[in-house]
């Protein structure tokens, strides 16, 4: 034994220094390694059946099912297809919890894997195909193999560890569901954890995590504006007021506030108008307009000035052609996912060991999508980083970014995630028990 890990041991301080590592982590890095197969025939499984928001019915019952095949503690059926597990240590102390999401997406997948989804279900009034495209197969099969592992360890646990298999990641939370569901019926609640973690997959070196201290993913509001004129012949825009040119002009405008009105030094901001909705005749302009979008900030200062400046701009527009303008504010706003600082750097060492050393734990911009997991953050502190699942031998740029039909996940990152699942909780709850 190294001198240092003596007096660190006899210090009750933490054991090793940053990013080496342990026995501990050698033993977590060999039981993630086992289990591994089960974790990529989970994440398969998964793949081949996807389901949309608020429809996880059988990733819930699959989830639930290994679950108490470990013996825990399982709640289900929270916020509609939420799946709870709680796993009691053998050591008294704190509670920490783990996140992952299980929902797909609308999308036709062109993967071409043996295990691709080939699924379509009703959405509205149409039929559309349904993928993981954006890896939520990958984090439920990932946080599945975390809860095996950390159940063969649970004599060693000092507290316990809740596993929160979420829904509806990918849908609005005005739409029912999510995170704010699975909180507001208790999913933070009995016994009330003290930090969250949880991590996504992104286009990145396979096995290499990525985190930002602070905010690190954008908070978003959606944009709804309806705009009225009055309705006339396309021959003949001077009877009546051009809602279309209109439009256009705002869509302009909008799309210099970011570049010319708000100072870049605050922060990167996107202001997008992603929907256009007028007539459906070409000879008709028609009396109103629909138009819809988003716009996505790292922090609540930069984002209300850009409010007040869209705002101002579509009606100061619309005031000049004689029309009327309708902006919806957005009652259920993403909040920005914030990392809190002091966790985030409490945890980095366990995170590098986890990566397997410092090179492979890097630190990256923040990204201007948005994640529900934001709203556990505004309970708890809790931090969300990303694990690298570029295709061997591709670049993260020319990897097929998430909700791509051509998304795809390297499985042989997973065992990465589930130890850096298992490795976080652990180190946590020792933080916390030598606190006591
Ligand atoms: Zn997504
Ligand atoms: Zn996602």
């Amino acid at each position: 034994m190294q001198t240092h890990i003596l007096i660190a041991l006899l210090a009750g301080i933490a054991v090793a220094p940053a990013g080496a590592a342990t026995s501990l982590d050698s033993e977590i890095s060999a039981r993630a390694q086992a289990t591994a197969p089960q974790v990529i025939a989970w994440r398969r499984q998964i793949h081949a059946d996807p389901e949309l928001s608020n429809e996880e019915e059988h990733t819930a019952a699959l989830v639930a099912g290994e679950l108490r095949n470990l013996g825990m503690e399982v709640q289900t059926g929270i916020a509609h297809h939420g799946v709870v597990g709680l796993l009691r240590g053998g050591k008294p102390g704190g509670v920490v919890a783990l996140r992952a999401d299980m929902d797909a997406l609308p999308v036709e997948e062109a993967t071409g894997l043996p295990f691709a989804s080939h699924k379509t279900v009703q959405l509205g009034s149409h039929v559309v195909h349904v993928a993981h495209a954006c890896g939520h197969d990958a984090h439920t099969a990932m946080l599945l193999g975390a809860a095996a592992v950390l159940t063969q360890m649970r004599q060693r646990i000092p507290g316990s560890v809740k596993f929160i298999f979420q829904p509806a990641e990918e849908d609005h939370p005005a739409n029912d569901g999510g995170a704010r569901l699975m909180i507001a019926r208790g999913a933070l609640a009995n016994p009330a954890p003290t930090a969250i973690f949880g991590l996504h997959v992104r286009p990145g070196t396979p096995g290499t995590i990525y985190y930002t201290s602070g905010a690190t993913m954008a908070g978003s509001d959606d944009i709804s504006i309806v705009l009225t004129g009055k309705q006339t012949h396309g021959a003949m825009p001077w009877a009546g007021i051009d809602t279309i040119t209109l439009s256009a002009q705002i869509i302009e405008a909008l799309n210099g506030i970011s570049s010319r009105q708000l100072d870049p030094s605050a922060g990167p901001n996107v202001i997008t108008i992603a929907t256009l909705r007028g007539s459906e005749r070409s000879n008709i302009i028609p009396e109103t307009v629909s138009l819809g979008g988003v716009l996505r900030t790292l922090n609540t200062a930069a984002r209300d000035s850009a409010l007040v400046r869209i705002r101002r701009t579509v009606t100061d527009l619309a005031d000049s052609w004689g029309a009327k303008a309708g902006l919806s504010p957005d009652d259920e706003p993403y909040p920005v996912t914030f990392n809190d600082p002091t966790l985030t750097a409490r945890m980095l060492p366990a995170l590098a060991r986890a990566a397997g050393g410092e090179s492979r734990l890097v630190s990256s911009p923040p990204v201007m999508a948005s994640e529900d997991f934001a709203f556990y953050q505004q309970k708890i502190p809790g931090v969300y980083f990303f694990l690298g699942i570029s295709p061997d031998g591709v670049s993260m740029d020319e990897t097929p970014p998430n909700h791509s039909p051509y998304f795809t996940v390297n499985e042989a990152a997973l065992a990465v995630g589930v130890k850096a699942h298992v490795t976080v909780a652990l180190n946590y709850l020792e933080q916390e028990a030598r606190r006591r």
